[in-house]
């Protein structure tokens, strides 16, 4: 039995990206990752800027969560991803892999906090930010935007499944049951397996066996195996990436010569990543298509930069910027250039050329015109 899927965004309306901090000085911590790290520790960073169009889609996509440089670079320009606490993913998995992935993070930061002796003042152990937490901001939007993508029909199931990145999703399906015979051979198996490891209190055995008889009959699994999965992990993680939008005051310090304006509070409540996964979800309240670049491959609503006061050139969907148009153009430019020249040298007429470029005439002029006869 298959099912469609229709996705809504409640209330139907696209909401206005609020600013968000950005522009702090970004120090890096253990960078070799010996501690734990490596960290980012952000210093000020309270001056508000909404995070420019399409962000989600493009520079997101391309981050490289391996390099350390560009991390701090990206977070120092745009802002942290993700706000402190794990405030934005979705709290419902109880205490299996999701939690694992966090607590393992969030013990590392722990541990590196507690250990630090630099002179810089951390007021908190969430003004120290693992990159590892910041990669998995990273991975959920790439992934939400493939379910978006596959919604649309750009992407297979299987091209979403092959790339699919975040460690944090997962559901548990019950088996087909087994029967009790089939479940005590299987505990035997697993009981004898734990006696050949060394090292094992009996305490520690007992709770691995509830373990596994509570995974035998319920799998973890954490890679999409239908589309009814995708829908689901959209469904959990943009809600839990939207929930901070509400109503809410935003408050502004500024200087009286006007030079300076930063956020009032300390931690806006709203994230950089909240702000991104907004503009998806203002892209799926307006059915937005993706449109890949011609020129640079990467993938965009609207073609950004010329554009003024909001208004934005729907007509042109072939190019991501002015930059790829421009840098198209002037390729096709030199490439019907030297073709015609070629022909012309090969002794075709100026007529016979445009023929067979489908080109005007005088356009074949200027093409195979001497540089110097200008
Ligand atoms: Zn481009």
């Amino acid at each position: 039995m298959s099912a469609r899927f229709h996705i809504t965004i409640w209330p139907g309306a696209q909401i206005p990206v609020p600013p968000v901090s950005a522009g702090g000085e970004v120090e890096l911590l253990d960078a070799d990752g010996s501690k734990g790290g490596p960290f980012l520790v952000i210093e000020g960073g309270r001056e508000p800027r909404v995070p420019p169009e399409e962000l989600y889609l493009r520079e997101i996509q391309e981050l490289d969560v391996e390099d350390v440089g560009e991390f701090a670079a990206f977070t120092a320009k745009y802002g942290r991803l993700g706000a402190s606490g794990w405030g934005e993913v979705p709290g419902l998995y109880g205490n299996l892999l999701h939690s694992r992935v966090r607590n393992q993070i969030d013990k590392k930061r722990d541990s590196y906090f507690d250990s630090y002796e630099g002179d810089l003042f951390l007021w908190s152990t969430h003004d120290l930010i693992p990159l590892e937490e910041i990669a998995l901001h990273v991975h959920l939007l790439r992934d939400l935007t493939r379910v978006w993508e596959y919604h649309k029909g750009l992407l297979s199931f299987d091209d979403v499944v092959s790339s699919w990145e975040n460690r944090l999703w997962y559901i548990l399906r019950p088996e087909p049951e087994l029967t009790p015979e089939e479940e005590a051979e299987q505990e035997q198996a697993y009981r004898r397996a734990l006696e050949e490891e060394d090292g094992i209190g009996e305490e520690e055995r007992a709770l691995r066996v509830r373990r596994f008889l509570e995974e035998q009959t319920q799998p973890i699994i954490d890679r999409p195996e239908e589309p009814a999965d995708l829908y689901m992990f959209l469904h959990e993680f943009l809600a839990a990436g939207l929930s901070d939008f509400h109503a809410r005051p935003i408050i502004y310090k500024v200087q009286d010569d006007g030079t300076s304006v930063e956020f009032l509070e300390e931690r806006p409540q709203v994230s950089l990543y909240g702000a991104l996964c907004l503009q998806l979800a203002n892209h799926i309240v307006e059915e937005a298509v993706y449109h890949k670049c011609e020129k640079c491959g990467r993938l965009f609503v609207r073609q950004r930069g010329g554009a003024k006061f909001g208004q934005h050139r729907m007509k042109s969907v072939l190019y991501c910027s002015p930059e790829c148009a421009r840098a198209k153009a002037q390729q096709e430019y030199r490439k019907n250039k030297s073709q015609a020249t070629r022909y012309a040298k090969e002794g075709l007429s100026v007529e016979a050329i445009a023929a067979k470029m489908d080109r005007d005439m005088e356009q074949v002029r200027k093409w195979i015109k001497p540089r110097e006869a200008k």
